[in-house]
């Protein structure tokens, strides 16, 4: 396989990916990510990328991060129309996920293998998934946790030819109630099943141990954050109103701005230190 920087994703330990909504949060996470010395992945939801400048953004990631001396990866994260990954994959981001996970089975495989087909034809790398997570992620909502059958992930395996894969292992977006019970066999059950680096989606709110257990799985090589991104903005917010920088005589929007800014940079450091272990 010789897509482009396959080879640098397998090659690193683990990478935490966090969702973006414009350039400003791309900003904040990757001034965090220099701050410690780390690359980063940056992701949209589909429902973003249709509000987003594709190709600016993907050009100002690019030059801003060389600005800071680190990799940025730029993902297009649970897009289920074709139409869309195809542009992602036009406008140069460097890795869009196919989801089918809601399909049956072999429905999955048919259009996942179509987004391969294409995304490889660019040189772009490949995310599919197999079993639903539980939980709201903007334009997702699952309410019945399903946890992906070996047998399923058997017949993927033979049947499709993808760069990234996540698996529904008792994980689930948005912020958990309670502890979620991890199923890590069915993690490593996929690795030795499906070479290709292992996605963690619904990162927010996992414990220090469970990040710790699931980066010792060789071959987890990326773990999503999406909701505590969004709820560090809102803090900077609530930061920025304690401060007294929402009255009216004092208001400047830049100092808003840097409030915000401050607090996506405090949770994504918070995250990338749970690398060092
Ligand atoms: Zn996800």
């Amino acid at each position: 396989m010789y897509l482009r920087d396959y080879n640098y994703l397998v090659n690193q330990s683990c990478l935490f990916a966090f969702n973006i909504w414009n350039i400003d949060s791309a900003m904040a996470v990757m001034d965090a990510a220099a701050s410690e010395k780390q690359n980063v992945i940056l992701q949209t939801s589909t429902n973003i990328y249709e509000r987003l400048k594709p190709v600016p953004i993907r050009e100002f990631i690019t030059t801003y991060s060389n600005k800071l001396g680190i990799k940025t990866w730029l993902h297009l994260d649970h897009c289920k129309n074709m139409e869309l990954l195809f542009d992602a994959v036009d406008s140069g981001w460097d890795s869009v996920m196919f989801d089918g996970s809601a399909l049956l089975l072999n429905e999955n495989v048919k259009l996942t293998n179509k987004a391969a087909e294409y995304a490889h034809s660019k040189n772009i790398l490949l995310e599919a998934e197999i079993g639903q997570f539980h939980g709201t992620e903007e334009d997702i909502c699952v309410l019945n946790e399903q946890i992906a059958r070996r047998e399923d992930i058997d017949y993927f395996s033979k049947n499709t030819d993808v760069d990234m894969i996540a698996v529904a292992f008792g994980n689930a977006h948005g912020q958990y109630k309670a502890p979620p019970i991890l199923h890590y066999d069915l993690v490593e059950y996929t690795t030795n099943k499906i070479n290709v680096p292992f996605v963690v989606h619904g990162g927010t709110g996992m414990s220090q141990d469970s990040i710790t257990r699931l980066m010792s799985i060789n071959g987890v090589k990326k773990i999503n954050v999406s909701t505590e991104v969004k709820l560090a903005y809102r803090q900077g917010i609530i930061n920025a109103e304690n401060g007294g920088l929402l009255q009216e005589n004092k208001f400047q929007a830049i100092n808003v701005e840097d409030k915000i800014h401050d607090a996506i940079v405090s949770l994504v450091c918070s995250k990338l230190k749970m690398c060092r272990w």
